[in-house]
Order: structure tokens, then C-alpha cells, then sequence
């Protein structure tokens, strides 16, 4: 077999038998290494480092991508777009200066997509392979950070760092040969889609109630502020009475129940209090007063998701009640979990026009810059911004690695 190596091309000098047949072995990680075909001598190299930013792209954006590269159909007005942006998208994520984080909600909406295998091996391949914190974790994270500051008298501080929520390989050059395990998640598919559809007839019952009552944007914002502790207290009665009562014939639903948001929340409630000498049988009281502290609308995911939802009743008592529809409440989701810690965040049109409406454009802090169809070259704009900054070192490194000029 001639003409076969492991290395690749440019070849260099090599140092020790003199031949020009130094190649590259491989990349990844910080570093490169590089072997002489010819005497086998090996040299790794460091590669810069790197600060990527984290862009966030819906699964709409995703299937775009998806129909782009196997020429499916593509949005009907927007196909220009979908090349333009996937072409551009490809060259940030290898020259290194971006990655697309997926989350647990892609993962849901991949499970239902109609080639989830194929879809999953993108947020790999195409986004960079960085998974950020499940959606409920961050929403964990952040309610804890508040207890601290509560049970401690002191004032809550909340870094959004995107090393809070991203695995801690962000920074990582990327490998330059990608091994995919195909995992299938299909069996979910079902049970995703009924937990998708109870949610969205229980908002949909919602809108008609503010549709019924005529509600104003304050008077929503203000109950959905004030049910936090409410709803808390509730959700985690009904958790205790599952638990309490279990029903023999399904040990598979005492196993779910442990999972629950609201029972990880209680039990590290119940840590933080015992770390600070608080017995036991008087944690529970301390539990639900944190619940109903008037804080607990500052903290980000609650203070976001109340504002949209505010801003979407708003919407539906205007008449516009098709804006309750299936994928708003991991629209809502996505934005009040993920917008803190991002840079950008491209999302559905209906709820960037929601963000930068008053009072939300004023009043919701968060780092993400907002993104959708409704200014398609917005979004081009900045990837290309963030193509032009690509220090020269690492755009001559990625030339190399990954073979893009
Ligand atoms: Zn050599």
C-alpha cells in the first residue's frame, strides 16, 4: 500500500531527518501535534487560546441547518438566508470564535423531529459539541444562589458567566476528526409529545381566562410574581403526597417523582439550612418562607419568564391568540433560562418582537443580543463581524487544522 499516512498535509521541514515530510497527526483540546512520515519524530505544539462566543440558536435554526446541508426544503422567503447563514456559521464554529451550545431543549424537540440521529450529530459536528446546563439546573442554580443570600442576610449575587451553565471545553480547539456515537432517543419521542400537549391545552385554558378577564400587562406581571411561593408551596404538597402514598402497581412513578424540580430544589434547600445549623424538623418552615420572599421575582429566570408571559397575555387580550401555541413555552423557556449567559441568542419572531417591546426592552436585563427572521441581516452582520475579528494566529492555525482558507 503506498501513498497512505496518517499525517496530513501542509508538510513541513522536519528537524531531524531533513525531509519535508512533517504533517499533521492530529488537533484538539490546546494542542497540535505534528509527525514526520519519513522517521516518526513527534512534536506537539501549543495552540492560542481561545475565547468563543456562544451563540444560541432555536431548533428552528437547526432544522434550517439540517434541511441546508441535505437539501431539504428550506423557509419559503428565507432560503438566501439559510445558505448564507449556515455557510457563515461553518466558518466562525472552525475558525474557532464560536460555538452553538445545545441544551435540554433541543433535546426534546430533536427526540420529535422527524431524523433525530441525524439532527443530534449537528449540534456535534456543526455547533462545536458544547452542551450547556439543563434548563431546570439553571433555573436550580440560580434559585439556590438566592438562598444563600436569603438564609445569610446578605444580597444575592448571581454570576452569568457562560462557564456557570457550559461544559468547561468551550474553549477547547476542536478536534479535527469527529468519531459520532449514534444514540437513539426515539423511545422518548411519545412521551415528549404528550407532555408537550397537556402543557399547551393548560395555556391554552390560560389565554382564555385572559382573554375572559381582559387583563393588562401589570395585572399579570404582578400575579405571576405574586404565585411564585404559592405555586412552589403547591407543587411540592402535591410531590409529598405522591411520595406518601405510592402506588404499588408503578415503582416507575416513585422513581419520577424523585427527580422532580421541585423535590431537588427542597433537598438543596434542606443542604444549604443544615451547613448552617438550621435542625431539621425546622427547615421546612425556613423552605417555604424562602418561597414566598419578595426576592424571588428578582431571581432571573422567574423575573423574564414573568414579563413574557405578561407580554403575552397582553398579545392575546389584543386578539392575537395564536401566539399560544406549541412551541411558546420552550420559546419562554429558552429565553429566561439561557438569554443571561449567552451572547446571542436567535429565537422565534414572535418572542423577539415580545423582547423588544416596553416595558421588557427597559426593565429585562440580560447579555444575550436578541436575534430572528424579522432582520435576517442583522444576524449575518454579526457573524461577519465576528469572522473579521479572528486574531491572525488563530485564523492561520484553523487554515491549517481544518482546511478552510
Ligand atoms: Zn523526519
Amino acid at each position: 500500500m503506498s501513498g497512505f499516512t496518517w499525517e496530513r498535509g501542509p508538510f513541513t521541514r522536519c528537524a531531524k531527518c531533513g525531509q519535508t515530510k512533517m504533517g499533521i497527526l492530529s488537533a484538539g483540546g490546546g494542542l497540535l501535534t505534528k509527525r514526520c512520515t519519513n522517521c516518526r519524530r513527534t512534536v506537539q505544539l501549543p495552540l492560542p487560546e481561545l475565547d468563543k462566543k456562544a451563540i444560541y440558536l432555536d431548533q428552528f435554526m437547526f432544522s434550517m441547518i439540517y434541511n441546508v446541508k441535505n437539501e431539504g426544503n428550506l423557509p419559503k422567503g428565507h432560503e438566501a438566508f439559510a445558505k448564507e447563514v449556515y455557510a457563515l456559521l461553518r466558518r466562525c464554529v472552525l475558525l474557532q470564535q464560536v460555538f452553538l451550545p445545545h441544551s435540554d431543549i433541543h433535546h426534546d424537540e430533536t427526540t420529535v423531529f422527524h431524523s433525530p440521529i441525524d439532527l443530534r450529530g449537528l449540534y456535534k459536528f456543526f455547533g462545536g459539541d458544547v452542551s450547556v446546563m439543563d434548563s431546570r439546573d439553571v433555573e436550580l442554580l440560580q434559585d439556590i444562589q438566592f438562598a444563600k443570600a436569603y438564609f445569610d442576610g446578605k444580597e444575592p449575587e448571581v454570576s452569568f458567566d457562560i462557564d456557570e451553565i457550559a461544559n468547561s471545553q468551550r474553549n477547547d480547539w476542536l478536534p479535527d476528526m469527529h468519531v459520532g456515537v449514534r444514540a437513539d432517543y426515539s423511545q422518548f419521542a411519545d412521551h415528549i409529545r404528550t407532555v408537550r400537549g397537556d402543557v399547551h391545552d393548560a395555556l391554552k385554558k390560560l389565554a382564555d381566562t385572559w382573554l375572559e378577564k381582559k387583563v393588562s400587562f401589570a395585572g399579570v406581571l404582578e400575579s405571576e410574581f405574586s404565585a411564585i411561593g404559592p405555586t412552589k408551596k403547591q407543587a411540592f404538597a402535591k410531590w409529598f403526597e405522591e411520595v406518601s402514598n405510592p402506588d404499588p402497581s408503578n415503582p416507575l412513578a416513585l422513581f419520577e417523582s424523585s427527580g422532580r424540580p421541585i423535590y431537588r430544589e427542597y433537598r438543596e434547600l434542606c443542604h444549604l439550612l443544615e451547613d448552617r445549623g438550621v435542625d431539621e424538623d425546622k427547615q421546612a418552615i425556613e423552605i417555604m418562607k424562602f418561597w414566598h420572599w419578595e426576592r424571588q421575582r428578582e431571581i432571573p429566570h422567574q423575573r423574564i419568564s414573568s414579563y413574557l408571559f405578561a407580554a403575552v397575555a397582553g398579545r392575546v387580550v389584543m386578539g392575537e391568540k395564536r401566539i399560544v401555541d406549541r412551541g411558546l413555552m420552550n420559546d419562554v423557556r429558552t429565553i429566561s433560562t439561557y438569554a443571561p449567559y449567552v451572547d446571542a441568542l436567535f429565537i422565534d419572531k414572535r418572542c423577539a418582537a415580545l423582547l423588544k417591546e416596553e416595558p421588557l426592552r427597559a426593565e429585562l436585563e440580560y447579555k444575550a443580543r436578541i436575534f430572528s427572521l424579522s432582520d435576517p441581516d442583522e444576524f449575518l452582520g454579526y457573524l461577519r463581524e465576528l469572522e473579521a475579528q479572528t486574531p491572525d494566529e488563530v485564523r492561520e492555525y484553523a487554515a491549517m487544522i481544518y482546511g478552510i482558507d
